[in-house]
């Protein structure tokens, strides 16, 4: 089999008074992300790519967002778990490919402490790390800056 393949997407609205949290990485921004957790999107898409590549099931079902013990979570420390039990199954980390979707705040100063941060998590050179970010030009949800959005897609290596 050699590699896998799994994709992930997410979404959270804008909510005052929560800090911003993108990729492991607090964001200066006037409004945080909704969340049973910290709402750090970024890395739930990413999860979801993760556990997908090996067919284990949801970020929702592995930390179910009506349980007291992941309230306020730091998503790192979900990434860290979804990263245990892919190396029990002897899974690893190939590429990672993150596109976040926001109109604003403009997060072009932010990619590279990002990618940093995610690929310490994931146990991998930043080089095989890619965070994007783009605009919908101001249509739909994220164009209205009611929240933000991502996309990831990883590559799995067994090893
Ligand atoms: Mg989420």
């Amino acid at each position: 089999m050699g590699m896998r393949i799994g994709q992930g997407v997410d979404a959270h609205c804008f909510v005052s008074g929560r800090p911003l949290v993108l990729g492991g990485v607090r964001i200066e921004h006037a409004q945080g992300l909704a969340a049973h957790s910290d709402g750090d999107v970024v890395i739930h898409a990413l999860c979801d790519a993760l556990l997908g590549a090996a067919a284990l099931g949801d970020i929702g079902r592995h930390f179910p967002d009506d349980e007291d013990q992941y309230a306020g979570i730091d998503s790192r420390l979900l990434l860290r778990r979804v990263m245990a039990v892919l190396r029990e199954r002897g899974l690893g980390v190939g590429n990672v490919d993150l596109t976040v979707i926001a109109q604003r705040p403009r997060l072009a100063p932010y990619i590279a402490a990002m990618t940093q941060a995610l690929a310490g998590e994931l146990h991998c050179p930043a080089e095989r790390v890619s965070v994007k970010a783009t605009t919908t030009e101001r249509m739909g949800f994220t164009g209205r800056g009611e929240g933000i959005a991502a996309m990831a897609v990883v590559l799995l290596d067994e090893t």
